[in-house]
C-alpha cells in the first residue's frame, strides 16, 4: 500500500555512529564484531543474513552464555507478547537488561522495539518488556484495517536515498523521552505523522523490518556500533589480560555480569 505519505523527521544530535568515541576508546578496530540475534522466536534468519552482509559474525542468542559473547544484540520480529515469556523462561530477561542496561548496541525491530521500550499500550495480560527506551510503545498501533503495509521513508542518521519499510501488525511510538532521538515517522491520513523510528544511545529501534527490505543501512549502522562497543571492550580487557580472547571460556567479556570494571548506564556505558 502506497497512500501513507512518508517524511523523514530529524531531530537531536548526529546519528551517525560515533566515531569519536571509537577514537577515543583507543582506536582498536574490530573487523567483524559478533553479533547476536535473540532466536526464541521471530524471524531470526534474515537478521543473521542481513549481519552478515554487513560483515558481522552473526550468531544466534538463546543461552546467556551466548549472550556474554557478543557485542550488540539484534531483538527481531515476531509477537512481543511470547518473545517476552520465552525470554523469562530461558532466563535471559535479567542478563539481557544488564547487558542494555551497560551500553550494550541493540536493534529492536518491530516486536523487538515493543521490548525495548520502556512503557507499553496494549500489552497482553502480563507482558512485560525488557526496556532500555524511553518511549511509550503502542503494540499494533496502525490498527486492524491496516494491518500491514510497504512504504518509504527517509531515516535519519542514513545516508542515501530514503528507505523501503516492511510494517506487518507494526507498533507505533506514543510518547518519548527527552533522550531520545526520533529518527523517522509516517504520516497516517487525518491522524499526524506517527513516530517510526527512534534512537537512544546505542540503542535502536524501527517498527518496521528492515531485515526483509534487502537494504541494510538500518544493519550496517548496528554494525558500526558494534564495531566501537567491542573495541572499547577490547581496549579495556588488552588493558587487564593483554588480549580480547584472554578471557578463556563464557564469552569474550571476561568479567561478565558485576565486573567492578563496568561502569552503570549513567556513566560511561558498557565500554
Ligand atoms: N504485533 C506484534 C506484537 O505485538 C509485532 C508484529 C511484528 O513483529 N511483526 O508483538
Amino acid at each position: 500500500m502506497s497512500w501513507f505519505h512518508v517524511s523523514g523527521h530529524v531531530s537531536g544530535a548526529d546519528a551517525q555512529p560515533g566515531t569519536a568515541a571509537a577514537a577515543s576508546a583507543g582506536g582498536h578496530a574490530i573487523d567483524a564484531p559478533r553479533v547476536g540475534v535473540l532466536a526464541v522466536q521471530g524471524d531470526v534468519a534474515e537478521h543473521l543474513a542481513a549481519l552478515r552482509r554487513c560483515g558481522a559474525e552473526a550468531v544466534t542468542v538463546r543461552r546467556v552464555a551466548e549472550l556474554d559473547g557478543v557485542d550488540a544484540l539484534v531483538l527481531p520480529g515476531g509477537e512481543s507478547s511470547a518473545m517476552d515469556r520465552l525470554l523469562r523462561a530461558f532466563e535471559l530477561d535479567g542478563p539481557v537488561r544488564e547487558r542494555l542496561r551497560r551500553g550494550m548496541p541493540a536493534l529492536g525491530s518491530c516486536a523487538g522495539m515493543i521490548l525495548l521500550a520502556d512503557r507499553l499500550e496494549g500489552a497482553a495480560p502480563g507482558q512485560q518488556t525488557l526496556g532500555g527506551i524511553d518511549v511509550t510503545v503502542r503494540r499494533n498501533g496502525f490498527g486492524r484495517q491496516v494491518d500491514s503495509f510497504e512504504t518509504t521513508l527517509q531515516m535519519a542518521g542514513l545516508p542515501g536515498p530514503p528507505l523501503h519499510a516492511v510494517f506487518i501488525r507494526a507498533p507505533q511510538v506514543v510518547q518519548v523521552g527527552a533522550g531520545v532521538q526520533v529518527l523517522a515517522t509516517v504520516a497516517v491520513p487525518d491522524a499526524g505523522d506517527r513516530i517510526v523510528a527512534v534512537r537512544q544511545g546505542a540503542l535502536l529501534a524501527t517498527a518496521f523490518h528492515p531485515e526483509m527490505s534487502g537494504d541494510d543501512r538500518v544493519h550496517r549502522l548496528l554494525v558500526e556500533l558494534a564495531r566501537e562497543a567491542g573495541a572499547r571492550v577490547a581496549g579495556r580487557q588488552r588493558g587487564r589480560h593483554g588480549g580480547r580472547h584472554g578471557g578463556g571460556h563464557g564469552g569474550r567479556h571476561g568479567g561478565g555480569h558485576g565486573d567492578p570494571d563496568v561502569p552503570g548506564r549513567d556513566e560511561t556505558k558498557e565500554a
